[in-house]
């Protein structure tokens, strides 16, 4: 049978534990998963492209290990359809949040289906707790100085409290609770 390759594509400014949980639900469809990282230079990304693809990859590493399946993480710059094909994609996973997700996606839809037939859209929703989970607004959460450690691992939530720290924003020094690489907390002693 032929090998079932998909396509995720996204900003990731940067990657969250919503984009995660549609990423561990897309390998159980797949053999392998390409995440395209989509240059965007016209959403002001937080991150430039190099830092977002480097936090992808770090963050799926152990996804990819867990599940079985191959994972590769490749910036592009060209027509979703177009990339798509590069890579050998017949499927394009996409994660659903809310209703203005869906009016979007819709659109979206309709005119890559037109350049191409053959490659289908898979929608996905994440688990209720990581369903409105927007990468835009764990960034409007830390440039105010909040706690975001509920909406990205603690390695991505450090790159995101440096990027601010930077820009002058103070954190409160929480409490830090170490995380098991998949999410879990660790039960206690
Ligand atoms: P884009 O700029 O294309 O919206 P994003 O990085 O914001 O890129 O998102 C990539 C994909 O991941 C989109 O399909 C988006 O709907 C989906 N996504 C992001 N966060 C979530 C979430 N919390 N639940 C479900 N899907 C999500």
């Amino acid at each position: 049978m032929a090998k079932r390759i998909g396509l995720y594509p996204g900003t990731f400014d940067p990657i969250t534990n919503g984009h995660l949980d549609i990423i561990r639900r897309a390998t159980k469809l797949l053999d392998h998963l390409v995440i395209g990282v989509a240059i965007n230079e016209g959403k002001g990304p937080l991150f430039p492209l190099d830092e977002r693809v480097e936090l992808v990859r770090h963050e799926v590493a152990a996804i990819a290990k867990e599940a079985g399946v191959t994972i590769s993480v490749e910036p592009f710059d060209i027509l979703l359809m177009h990339f798509a094909e590069k890579v050998g994609a017949q499927f394009i996973i996409r994660g659903l949040r809310a209703v203005s997700d869906f009016d979007y996606e819709f659109q979206m839809t309709s005119m890559n289906m037109a350049l191409n037939r053959d490659i289908e859209m898979v929608f996905l929703m994440a688990g209720g707790k990581y369903q409105a989970i927007a990468s835009r607004l764990v960034k409007e959460i830390a440039s105010l100085g909040g706690d975001i450690s509920h909406f990205t691992s603690p390695y991505v939530a450090e790159r995101i409290r440096e990027k601010f720290t930077a820009q002058g924003v103070k954190f409160a020094p929480g409490k830090v609770v170490p995380m098991k690489r998949n999410g879990a907390k660790p039960k206690p002693k």
